[in-house]
């Protein structure tokens, strides 16, 4: 990833080396430094198509671990903006790194927890909500966003899927449930060994 710094170089390598930033939305995990907190390529894609950036959008990407989802918003369109809300001073510090290596300078991090951090900050189009699911944070995005917001969020957890499935029937939207397996060694043959399901819930505030 460390050759795709810039946009130019983007370019140069496209010219040279065959080797490119991809067009679509899901790019390899490896395009990003994380500690493991990452969304992961596909379920990412499927975040993206959910959120449906469009040009001149700006995205609120509440709990931005590695960066990923907000840097993939940027990536869409060169007129699309994201803030990535996050806590943890060392994923911060690594967003703004993922950010600035992979072009996407219209990314600002924001450190600390939604929803107190979110006090102040321009109104987004769409929101995702990859971390710090809570009650009180989905009542105060609620309250705080204007009609026709797009709303993304994943659960993993029973605790939070319960608080999707409680908000979903309350208010709308979809609930989609993402089961994914991989391919692994099963003794000297190969099986598929199941990732966690990821509830997402998709609704239009
Ligand atoms: N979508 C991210 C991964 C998210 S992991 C990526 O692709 O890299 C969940 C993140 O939510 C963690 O980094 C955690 O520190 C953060 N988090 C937890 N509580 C939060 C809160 N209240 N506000 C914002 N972020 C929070």
């Amino acid at each position: 990833p460390t050759e795709f710094s810039h946009p130019v170089a983007v370019a140069i390598a496209v010219a040279g080396k065959g080797l490119a930033l991809p067009r679509s939305s899901g790019i390899g995990d490896g395009f990003f430094d994380s500690d493991g907190q990452i969304t992961k390529r596909p379920i990412r894609a499927l975040a993206l198509s959910a959120l449906a950036p469009r040009a001149g959008e700006l995205l609120w990407d509440i709990g931005g671990g590695s960066g990923s989802v907000g840097i993939e918003w940027c990536l869409t369109h060169p007129a699309c903006q994201a803030i990535s809300i996050e806590p943890r001073a060392d994923r911060a510090a690594r967003i703004r790194t993922n950010a600035d290596r992979l072009g996407a300078d219209r990314l600002q991090v924001i450190d600390g927890a939604a929803p107190g951090a979110l006090d102040g900050l321009p109104l987004p189009q769409a929101v995702f909500i990859g971390g710090g699911l809570s009650d009180a944070l989905l009542t105060d995005l609620s309250a705080r966003l204007p009609a026709g917001t797009r709303l993304v969020a994943h659960a993993v957890t029973l605790e939070s899927e319960a608080l999707l499935t409680e908000w979903s029937a309350r208010i709308g939207g979809d609930l989609m449930r993402i089961a994914l397996s991989r391919i692994t060694p099963l003794g000297r043959k190969r099986g598929w060994t199941a990732a966690y399901p990821v509830t997402q819930w998709r609704v239009v505030l």
